[in-house]
């Protein structure tokens, strides 16, 4: 149905929300400080993110804005303290979609989550954003175009295919195999040898110094991840 993550120290909180929105049918991830809650944001994909604001190591406002910052469009919706009305515009301004007021029923933030859910448009339910820029490429995923300082990249339909899969599905390991189903396709005729190929001209043309990989990094013996 959807995958959240919630950025939240609050014991109890957590429990309960996890319950809740686990029971509902979200796959819930949780993060207890603004720094993890950070990393996973930006290396993971979610549906949603819920970002309490008061948290150890990172606030909320600081972890949305760096969120932000690094190109992930991701719903956030913010838990602030009861009454603090500068924390709400503050919140919005750094790129939060909503905000709910601590104490809240759960109830609420479920009517909230849906709410975000549903004028999420098609094609970032799976927080993929419009635009993603790693080092100094952006991609365009809309117009499928990707540029770099810059300058427009020519990428061959296999390649950007294969690119934006490897950045929609950022900090997990996908073996060969797994990439030639999801790229090429299950009936496809190439070998696991073709996805070494366009790697390697996806490290040649996207990578600041392609014999070592910053981006497309090789996890020996089980295949290929993308990290930002
Ligand atoms: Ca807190």
């Amino acid at each position: 149905m959807g995958k959240i993550l919630l950025v939240e120290d609050e014991e109890g909180l957590i429990l309960t929300l996890s319950d809740r929105l686990t029971s509902e049918g979200f796959d819930v991830a949780t993060a207890n400080d603004g720094e993890k809650g950070f990393e996973m944001a930006v290396n993971e994909s979610f549906d949603l993110i819920i970002l309490d604001v008061m948290l150890p190591k990172k606030n909320g406002f600081d972890v949305c804005r760096d969120v932000r910052k690094e190109g992930v469009t991701t719903p956030i919706l913010m838990l602030t303290a009861k009454g603090e009305t500068i924390d709400k515009v503050l919140g919005l301004k750094l790129g939060a979609d909503d905000y709910l007021t601590k104490p809240f029923e759960t109830i609420e933030l479920l009517a909230r989550v849906e709410a975000i859910l549903r004028r999420t448009p098609a094609g970032s339910e799976n927080g993929t954003p419009q635009e993603f820029h790693f080092g100094d490429v952006l991609i365009d995923v809309k117009r499928a175009e990707v540029s770099k300082m810059g300058v427009l990249i020519e990428l061959s339909a296999m390649e950007f295919k294969l690119l934006k899969f490897l950045v929609e599905n950022r900090g997990n390991v996908h073996s060969r195999d797994e990439l030639l189903d999801a790229v090429w396709g299950y009936d496809a005729t190439p070998t696991t040898r073709t996805v070494d190929v366009h790697i390697a001209w996806l490290r040649q043309k996207l990578e600041s110094n392609p014999k070592h990989p910053k981006h497309i990094q090789t996890v020996h013996g089980m295949g290929y991840k993308f990290v930002v």
